[in-house]
């Protein structure tokens, strides 16, 4: 029979794969396997109907392997194709999903994408010289189908006598790149089954040898041929919930997510309706060792209709919650879908906007019925929650918001923002928050003194992004965050306020001249509200950076220097303020050493380097001096 030209499009799609630089080669067993699955599916369908088409044998894809003659042989009884359908069907790429392909690739010029597409029939060439499909369909004669690539096909009628398709690949001499024969190979042909076609609705056979004890002959042995079927069929995440033990779970997700741990939890769930999708989900129980790298592949696996389509798709979920693993498997969606497709499909973003919401309500649940799990998922994960309420200009400040904790003053435990809220003190406007590196560092931290003190309850910012979160979200239902360390933390009766300001009148002049000693280090020099024992402290102006920032700044390796503006507290009722008044009458001179003195003390309490150490430790000479004159 004459040879035929394959059809201009189908010629470039050819060449692509016939010339294939890309190294994935063996997602070609994956795309006829799923061939056959629809053909069979095809058969199944039509069989409910028409008497003829039901299968003696049941339906099943096989595979054998002709190692002499380096073919692999792909057979299934589904529905077969006719010679129109040969010509439609192989002969041109006119049908839906190997023609997204092609678009995708004129606009894409980029050979890698190849791998993320379902690139249909033609990828067998990437491992054959030569494709031979022998295939029958109901009542019509057999026809044979024969190409070895660009220079057409040719189709014979034939005397096949069973419906369905059996290809056979004559796969390629090994090169120097390649090593084609590893497709002769059942063991990489049984993992390849199983990494991309375990979850195939129909059995996968192969003929294996197997060595069994001959019969009445103890401890002697002989190789027998056997049929094995060599995927799962059902997976996991298909299977009844119930039927499931916590232990299958585990192993699932150790082996497929590649964790020596089990996970913290487990999400297994199905919906149908305006969107259709199983979904198996994990939260480990530690961080993966990559997780704060680049390196770390966010995203879940995606299946169509049981069929492996690709691992880490990013869309499926929010990257706030890009610490959780899982797969989803939906129908809606086509094998042949890129990345560059998946971002767009409507389909897709609403499966996205679903699972976020049941990870969400899985979170609370936790944080509601089993807190103390919860607080051990924050220790793990609670940054990418905080990330998430920054990223985006707060965008998802309503989302992420009730998860978030923080550690209590009060509660000496890590509480919720809602918490905090209702135990609020009843002329209390602001959440107060104080920043430090440690739990015991910020309790020792001077301007909390007089807050704690009359109750109130101060949240521990431990995290250096917890100044940055709180900024994107500037209030919490309501109440604004106000630090502790920032000048207008308002926690003064009126009768204290009058207080301080006769105080303030009263030292006029002691104030103005502190003022004075230290105009270029701090705004001002006033009395202090906030302290109890401490003599001294230093806070920043509320206008501007707070001075964890500017620590936080100053090691960032950048040039610029950013300075929380301060401001230098006295405590009135410390024996240092009578000094001061002391001095200030009758030692004026001295005055500017004292201010100095206490400026340095103050940065010391706060963490930061004193100005110039040796004048410093001059100065406290000095004093120890005068004091034993
Ligand atoms: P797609 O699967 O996206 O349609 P393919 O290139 O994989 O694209 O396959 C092209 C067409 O060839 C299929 O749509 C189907 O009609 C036909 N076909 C391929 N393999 C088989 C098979 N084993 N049995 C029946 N028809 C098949
Ligand atoms: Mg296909």
């Amino acid at each position: 029979m004459a040879k035929k030209q394959f059809k201009t499009e189908s010629k470039r799609l050819l060449d692509l794969m016939i010339n294939s630089i890309y190294t994935n080669k063996e997602i070609f067993l994956r795309e006829l396997i799923s061939n056959a699955s629809d053909a069979l599916d095809k058969r199944h369908y039509l069989s409910l109907t028409d008497n003829t088409l039901a299968s003696e044998k049941p339906l099943s894809i096989s595979i054998s392997i002709d190692k002499e003659n380096r073919i692999l042989i792909i057979e299934d009884n589904g529905i077969g194709m006719n010679k129109k359908d040969l010509e439609e069907n192989l002969g041109t790429i006119a049908h839906s999903g190997s023609m997204d392909f092609k678009n995708a690739l004129e606009k894409n010029e980029e050979i890698d994408i190849i791998g993320q597409f379902g690139v249909g029939f033609y990828s067998a060439f990437m491992v054959a010289q030569k494709i031979v499909v022998e295939t029958k369909k109901t009542d019509e004669p057999g026809y044979r189908w024969v190409s070895s690539g660009q220079d057409g096909y040719t189709i014979d009628e034939t005397d096949r006598q069973d419906i369905g398709t059996k290809i056979s690949l004559h796969l390629r001499e090994d090169s120097e790149e390649t090593y084609y024969s590893e497709y002769l190979d059942k063991y990489t042909i049984e993992s390849l089954v199983k990494k991309y076609s375990d979850y195939i609705r129909y059995p996968i056979t192969m003929m294996v040898e197997k060595s069994v004890e001959v019969e009445g002959k103890e401890g002697e042995y002989e190789t027998v041929e056997e049929e094995k079927t060599l995927n799962t069929m059902v997976p996991l995440w298909r299977r009844n919930k119930k039927d499931i033990t916590e232990e299958d779970y585990n192993s699932f997700y150790k082996s497929q997510f590649g964790d020596w741990n089990n996970p913290l939890e487990v999400i297994h769930y199905s919906l149908e309706g305006k969107v259709n999708y199983k979904a198996l989900l994990y939260i480990p129980s530690k961080v993966p060792f990559d997780f704060y790298s680049k390196d770390y592949q966010a995203g879940l696996q995606l299946y169509s209709k049981g069929v492996f389509i690709m691992s880490d798709a990013k869309d499926m979920i929010p990257p706030y919650y890009n610490f959780v693993k899982g797969l989803i498997d939906t129908d809606d969606v086509s094998l042949n879908i890129s990345r560059e497709i998946l971002q767009q499909d409507s389909q897709l973003q609403a499966i996205n906007k679903s699972v976020s919401k049941r990870i969400k309500s899985t979170l609370v649940n936790m944080l509601v019925k089993e807190r103390e799990k919860y607080e051990e998922f924050f220790q793990n994960f609670g940054y990418a929650l905080k990330y998430g309420v920054y990223s985006d200009y707060g965008m998802h400040k309503k989302e992420l918001q009730d998860l978030l904790l923080f550690y209590s003053s009060k509660e000496d435990k890590y509480v919720t923002l809602k918490e905090y809220k209702e135990r609020m003190l009843e002329n209390q406007n602001e959440i107060y928050y104080a920043s430090g590196t440690s739990i015991e560092q910020i309790k020792k931290i001077p301007q909390l003194e007089q807050l704690v003190d009359k109750g109130y309850e101060v949240l521990y910012f431990l995290d250096n992004i917890d100044e940055f979160v709180i900024m994107m979200m500037r209030d919490y239902d309501g109440k604004v965050f106000q630090s502790a360390q920032k000048a207008s933390t308002d926690i003064e009766s009126e009768e204290e306020k009058t207080e301080k300001e006769k105080l303030t009148q009263d030292n006029k002049g002691l104030f103005e001249d502190l003022s004075k000693a230290l105009a270029d280090k701090v705004k001002e020099v006033r009395i202090s509200s906030r302290l109890k024992t401490h003599p001294v402290c230093l806070v920043a102006d509320d206008m501007g950076i707070s001075m964890e920032m500017e620590k936080y700044l100053a090691q960032l390796p950048t040039n610029e220097e950013v300075k929380a503006t301060k401001i230098l507290e006295i405590n009135p009722d410390h024996e240092i303020f009578k000094v001061l008044q002391k001095v200030y009458e009758t030692r004026k001179d001295s005055i500017d050493d004292y201010a100095d003195l206490l400026y340095q003390q103050a940065l010391l309490i706060e963490g930061f380097p004193v100005d110039d150490p040796v004048d410093f430790s001059n100065k406290i000479c000095q004093l120890m001096k005068e004091a034993n004159n």
